[in-house]
């Protein structure tokens, strides 16, 4: 029957890295991939990471043996924590629920699929206009209708709020909003504070279910707390929501090499610093008591047992040492702001070169914008 079968056409980004690397320019530079490098273009291990991987790698008591359904629970409760907040209200009211999953993408597949059985029917999930390409992708493999809403606005290379708003006032009642929680991709252009209320009021009115995707916490302002503000927010105000969680970039965690490698000694070190990587991320629901938040858990499991049966424990016992010891956390912030603070740079350097060359066009969206992407305003020729 396979001859029925008709060929995908394949991942744009992905497709990218791999011409990339078949490419021999000298100075080629690879800004398709959202993946953080160094000065001299490299990927980057954590400090932090490698610190947590000695430890990981003395510890007598280490095993190969599964990990419970639902992951670490030292990681998915301090993932709760981390993007709640440490004195988070839900937390001590233990109205949360969450699992760990295949990083980001794995977070909001499990979500998604929860919504898909458990969410009532015809229910349409609406994403950005543009958004990162795998949210419809995901969406619709589980069966849930997609559509957008208005997000970037040309002309001001900034954000479509009136468009936004008056998408989610027209929407049916009870839709499924996808929120990037900071560092929008691909625009980098992120919603005041100001607009995140209003945005919070709409979908209040409406009844909205807001699915956070978070995936560059820490690493779009190195303020782990700045970058879930939106989150915090729409907690506070008493929402029932899902928040998807990736480590991929703010640890360093992609589980991936995807570098052109040109000398033996750049082979060695990658395939060591590389190879032991795997992805981790986690999925958390904040629900309105303690009882539904048991349900969810207990529906957690019971799809994530189908799925994967359990996850994969090296990334996330990285992540779990890291944030549950005070000294490490607070190394990984520095670490954090090491990679922001160059984003930042980068983008200034950008910035003051356009002004310096007398390019024409406007240019402060470059600073405007945060995070690893840019619209560059730029059209392809
Ligand atoms: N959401 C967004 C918006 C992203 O940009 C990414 C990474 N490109 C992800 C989720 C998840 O990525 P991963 O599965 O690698 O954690």
């Amino acid at each position: 029957f396979f001859e029925q079968v008709p060929l995908a056409p394949p991942d744009v980004i992905f497709h990218l890295t791999a011409t990339y690397k078949a490419d021999t320019f000298p100075q080629k530079v690879n800004l398709g991939v959202g993946a953080y490098r160094t000065d001299k273009g490299k990927p980057w291990t954590l400090p932090v990471v490698k610190k947590a991987d000695e430890i990981l790698h003395n510890d007598p008591n280490l095993d190969h043996e599964y990990l419970p359904i639902k992951g670490i629970p030292t990681f998915t409760a301090a993932s709760a924590k981390l993007m709640l907040g440490a004195d988070s209200v839900a937390i001590k009211e233990r109205r949360v629920a969450g699992a760990q999953s295949i990083s980001g993408t794995g977070a909001i597949h499990l979500g998604a699929l929860f919504l898909s059985k458990y969410y009532p029917k015809g229910a349409v999930a609406f994403v950005s206009n543009p958004t990162w390409a795998n949210h419809k992708a995901i969406f619709n493999n589980v069966g849930i209708e997609v559509a957008d809403y208005p997000y970037w606005n040309p002309a001001t290379r900034g954000l479509d709020i009136d468009g936004f708003l008056g998408a989610l006032n027209a929407a049916p009642n009870g839709s499924i909003i996808v929120l990037h929680a900071c560092a929008h991709n691909p625009t980098g252009v992120d919603p005041s504070h100001e607009q995140w209320t209003a945005i919070a009021d709409v979908m209040q009115a409406k009844k909205h279910f807001p699915f956070f995707d978070c995936a560059y916490q820490g690493f779009a302002s190195g303020d782990l707390a700045a970058d879930s503000w939106s989150v915090r927010h729409f907690v506070d105000r008493g929402f029932e929501i899902f928040v998807g969680q990736s480590y991929a970039k703010n640890f360093g965690l992609y589980g991936m090499l995807l570098t052109a490698i040109p000398s033996m000694f750049e082979i060695w070190d990658a395939i060591f610093e590389d190879h032991k990587r795997e992805r981790c991320g986690c999925l958390t629901a904040v629900t309105r008591d303690t009882v539904t938040a048991k349900r969810v858990d207990s529906q957690f499991e019971k799809l994530q047992r189908s799925e994967i049966s359990n996850p994969p424990a090296y990334g996330a016992r990285l992540v779990n040492i890291v944030l549950n010891d005070p000294v490490l956390f607070a190394e990984w912030e520095s670490d954090l702001r090491t990679m922001s603070g160059r984003i930042i740079d980068m983008r200034d350097k950008l910035y003051k070169k356009l002004i310096e060359l007398d390019t024409p066009g406007q240019w402060n969206h470059i600073v405007d914008q945060i995070g690893m992407f840019s619209f560059t305003g730029l059209k392809g020729r």
